[in-house]
């Protein structure tokens, strides 16, 4: 069924290796791993891939290393008396369901979380098990809430079209506006595409709160005010249209990605370019189309899956009557029809928890209280192939396969589902994650269906529209949506919005978190020999963490690179080598991702803050 479009699963084993998707970023590039039976051994570019087209970035290149090189869970284990042991497969998933069951029936809260990197299949499974027999709207991917919060300004409806060719529309655009954190490392096919527009002569406008290489090569970079980034510039316009005051006379192309930690930050930013490019231009709009970027390979088909707090599968809306009827229908149950708890509030409120290919401390923005916060859970199942500190803390593990060792499907930034097979079989006892889902689902009590991943997409068909349209059809859906006529954007409360410091008065220069994700935080990068040594040495050069800092800033104190200053804010103080860069404008502060816990006190939470700075 998955065929029409991205050829047949049967055609994933192939003389040359097996067809395969990159396990990383949503770009979805196509690649061959090469294996020896057992073992993944090798990762080469499809050469006519219609996303890639033979080319991989070094992720891609290293995408057999995780499976084979991670720390890999290999048979299912149960916590007894405070020690974890190993189990038979029914006695683990009977031990679950039980676990899940006893907290149910005292009315106590449980809830379900789901990784941007589990197939769509595994998604649709794990949201039906929240909505189904868990009967819970705490449900969430924790990477999920950047991309609902880039939707959320653009179209609240979902996400837009399905099967596109954003990518190829973007290399020929004549104006592009980029909202960023750094696409070159987030996106790199997406960058790549921006950059085949520059040479074909597009005009280049970069937005964020640093300097990127893709700024190196912009017409403009406008920089945001870190503290309002919602308060666009005022000559965002002029500066499309060619400098000249006009708007632009080709309708831009605006890739969105999320480019602070606070979804409701994106929003708003997100909200204001679309109030900004929905009302100029001589028809009264410039006819911008909006491409929002989510992180994982899967983010997007993990959200249309129906993994979100406040949707049904298929993105649908809770309130949906028609939606809900047919859920009804094919589950042979009803849903749970209740908004819940996005992932860092629900992992503070529930008391049960299962979670699906994720560790919340490596996603979320504050990685203690996310540990704290799983070690005080009654239940904890986790489904993974890889070891974390979640599976750590797990009274129930449940291995599962790699995306390399199983069938599935992934949905890419475009809406293009594509199909792929196992390169090898999974290590040990390790079973197909959607596998392990549906017996849960028996053993929870949902009416039995047939325990195959064909019946699975059959189910999955009749209430996902993107799977729907792929039944006998090749049709290439809407690429991006139009610029929605947004109204006036409310400001967010700067109160919870990281404008905080009480007040102008306060502080010398400004402290940034850095986007809301670092590919150095991920576990299959971490997984992999050749990809986690840029994170390592970083944290070998900074064991204490690291802000990035103007050299104009650093002359005006009197310091150079690797010295420590003092940051002091309204929240807590902290002592932190600089690194110094022109990324960054004068003023402002910015703390990578990865080093947020170490700058945790300061920041208190917040994206962005006001701090006093002083040499040590
Ligand atoms: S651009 Fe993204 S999808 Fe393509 S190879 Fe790199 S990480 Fe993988």
């Amino acid at each position: 069924m998955v065929s029409e479009r991205v050829g047949t699963l049967s055609e994933s084993r192939g003389g040359t290796g097996a067809r395969g998707v990159c396990p990383f970023c949503s770009c979805g590039c196509g690649l061959r791993l090469l294996h020896d039976g057992l073992h993944t051994v090798g990762s080469a570019p499809v050469l006519k891939h219609p996303v890639s087209q033979g080319r991989l970035c070094a992720r891609g290149w290293a995408s057999h290393e995780p499976p084979a090189w991670g720390g890999r869970l290999l048979a299912p284990e149960i916590r007894e008396g405070g020690e974890r042991r190993r189990a038979g497969w029914d006695e683990a998933l009977e031990r679950a369901a039980r676990e899940l069951r006893a907290l149910l029936e005292v009315g106590k809260a449980v809830g379900v979380l789901v990784s941007g990197r589990c197939t769509n299949e595994e998604a649709y499974l794990a949201a039906k098990l929240a909505r189904g027999p868990l009967r819970t709207g705490h449900l969430d991917d924790p990477l999920g809430a950047s991309y609902r919060a880039l939707l959320a300004g653009l179209c609240p409806e979902g996400p837009p079209g399905e099967g596109g060719r954003a990518l190829e529309a973007v290399e020929h655009s004549r104006q592009i506006l980029l909202l960023e954190g750094d696409l070159s490392v987030t996106h790199p096919r997406a960058a790549l595409a921006v950059l085949r527009a520059v040479r074909r002569g597009a005009r280049l406008v970069t937005l964020g709160l640093a300097r990127t290489p893709l700024s190196q090569v912009a017409a403009v970079h406008l920089s945001l005010d870190p503290l309002r980034p919602f308060a666009l510039p005022p000559d965002l316009l002029g500066a499309l249209g060619g400098g000249n005051g006009r708007p632009p006379e080709a309708p831009p192309t605006v890739l969105l990605a999320p480019f602070t930690s606070d979804p409701r930050i994106v929003a708003a930013t997100v909200r204001a370019l679309a109030e900004v490019l929905g009302s100029s231009g001589p028809d009264g709009g410039t006819g911008a189309r909006f491409l929002p970027l989510p992180f994982r390979a899967n983010t997007r088909g993990v959200l249309e899956g129906g993994v979100a707090p406040d949707r049904l599968p298929g993105g649908l809306a809770l309130d949906d009557p028609q939606a809900l009827a047919r859920l009804r229908q094919v589950w042979g149950m009803d849903p749970w029809p209740r908004p819940g708890l996005d992932a860092a509030a629900l992992l503070e409120q529930v008391r049960g928890l299962v979670v699906v290919g994720e560790d919340p401390p490596r996603s979320l923005p504050a990685p203690a209280k996310a540990r704290e916060a799983l070690k005080g859970l009654e239940s904890l199942v986790v489904l993974d192939a890889y070891a974390s500190a979640t599976s750590d803390a797990a009274t129930v593990v449940l291995p599962v396969a790699a995306l390399q060792e199983t069938e599935g499907t992934l949905t890419s930034l475009e809406g293009r589902i594509q199909g792929f097979g196992p390169a090898v079989p999974p290590p040990g006892r390790a079973r197909p994650g959607w596998e392990v889902l549906f017996r849960l689902l028996e053993l929870l009590g949902a009416p039995s269906g047939r325990a195959a991943l064909g019946a699975v997409r059959a189910e999955m068909a009749e209430v996902v529209p993107g799977f729907r349209s792929l039944v006998g059809s090749s049709a290439e859906g809407e690429d991006m949506p139009a610029v929605a006529r947004a109204g006036r954007t409310p400001e967010p409360d700067l109160r919870r919005a990281g404008a905080q410091g009480g007040g102008d008065a306060f502080g010398s220069h400004v402290l940034v978190l850095a986007g809301a994700f670092d590919w150095d935080d991920d576990l299959m990068v971490d997984a992999s020999p050749t990809l986690r040594r840029d994170g390592a040495s970083r944290r070998k050069l900074f064991p204490q963490g690291s802000v990035t800092m103007n050299p104009a800033d650093a002359r005006a104190l009197g310091i150079r690179s690797g010295w420590s200053v003092r940051l002091r804010s309204r929240q807590g103080e902290a002592v932190v080598p600089v690194s110094l860069g022109t990324s960054v404008e004068p003023g402002v502060l910015l703390v990578p991702f990865a080093f947020r816990e170490a700058l945790s006190g300061v920041l208190g939470g917040e994206a962005a803050q006001r701090v006093e700075v002083e040499r040590t």
